[in-house]
């Protein structure tokens, strides 16, 4: 493919606008070719499609789609996709299934074409010094606190707490994105517990026992309910002291000095997504990494799940 990359973004909401919208100007590689959305009326400028079907219908020049929808419609779009011969770039949760993010990975494959799992955590600043730091260290411990005000960040997003919406896991696999990323032995569920409000599907706070392979725990506290401060840090403790990775991976500080400073919001991340979305494409390859994903399935596979009082917005 000679030019930019000529992309189309499908589900126009909180991230298409706060992140997608930006991070695609920014990129001379990419350009905004179309938006697709079921509401609204698009960008000015901008073809503006109410459908995938629509379109792909349409005769507009195509080459690579971003999916901001939720999780539960996103493997019907992205096949649709596949079968047009369009690269894919999938929003985190790569899908509300293992299988089905399988199976993509499959037909894009037999297409010929790029599917990215994307992961914006790992792009936060203090991710991959803090990842060639552990890699040479004994893990003692870890701790993860990921614990925000849902009103506050997905106002009014009751997908999330539909069945496939991952509820407090929504923001919890980001954790897992890096925790995944940085620490340098796999880990695996020993026992989870999940509070499911009554009127809901999906849980509002978890708490999950990891253990590593070498026999290090792994601990992570999910909950939906924060008010006031907001945690999203990951504590490390090694034979060389502890790391700690706060404000979402974007600041890091090592042994009590060493401070990393970047970007604290999601401001550095989406560049380096689509950084590395047309670089893949230009490659001819993939990047499908599962790991974050099959730790929340099996995190509801093992859980122990309490009713508690229900939760309106
Ligand atoms: P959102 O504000 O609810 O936006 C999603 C959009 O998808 C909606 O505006 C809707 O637009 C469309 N949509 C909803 N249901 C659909 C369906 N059944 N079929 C087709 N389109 C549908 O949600 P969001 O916060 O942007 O999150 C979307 C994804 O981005 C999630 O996977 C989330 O984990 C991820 N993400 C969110 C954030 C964040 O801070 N919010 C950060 C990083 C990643 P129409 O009704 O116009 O079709």
């Amino acid at each position: 493919m000679s030019g930019p990359i000529r992309l189309a973004l499908v589900g126009m909401g909180k991230i298409a606008r706060d992140q997608h919208l930006p991070a695609i100007a920014s990129n001379p590689d990419i350009v905004l070719a179309a938006t697709v959305s079921r509401h609204g009326e698009g960008e000015a400028g901008v073809p503006f499609f109410h459908s995938i079907e629509e379109l792909a219908a349409s005769g507009v020049e195509i080459d690579a789609v971003a999916l901001c929808t939720p999780p539960q419609p996103r493997r019907a779009i992205a096949h649709f996709a596949i079968q047009q011969g369009w690269h894919v770039f999938l929003e985190k949760p790569p899908g509300a299934t293992l299988a089905e993010v399988e199976a993509l990975r499959d037909a894009a494959d037999a297409k010929g074409v790029s599917l990215f799992a994307s992961w914006h955590s790992r792009y936060a600043a203090g991710v991959e010094p803090a990842r060639a730091w552990l890699a040479t260290r004994d893990i003692r411990a870890v701790t993860i606190t990921w614990r925000e005000d849902v009103r506050v960040w997905h106002p009014g997003q009751d997908w999330i707490f539909e069945a496939g919406g991952f509820g407090v896991f929504d923001p919890g696999i980001n954790a897992l994105s890096i925790a995944t990323r940085v620490l340098p032995r796999p880990f695996f569920v020993e026992t989870a517990e999940l509070d499911v409000p009554a009127n809901r599907a999906a849980p509002i706070a978890a708490r999950i026992a990891f253990r590593d392979a070498a026999g290090a725990p792994v601990t992570m506290d999910l909950d939906f309910r924060q008010e006031g401060p907001q945690s999203w840090d990951i504590v490390v403790e090694t034979d060389a002291g502890t790391l700690t990775l706060a404000k979402g991976g974007g600041e890091l500080s090592i042994a009590g000095g060493g401070e990393h400073a970047g970007d604290t919001d999601l401001h550095g991340e989406y560049p380096g997504l689509y950084r590395r979305f047309a670089d893949i494409v230009r490659a001819g390859s993939s990047d499908v990494d599962i790991t974050p994903l099959r730790l929340v399935a099996d995190s509801f596979l093992t859980a122990r799940i309490n009713a508690i009082e229900p939760f309106d917005w």
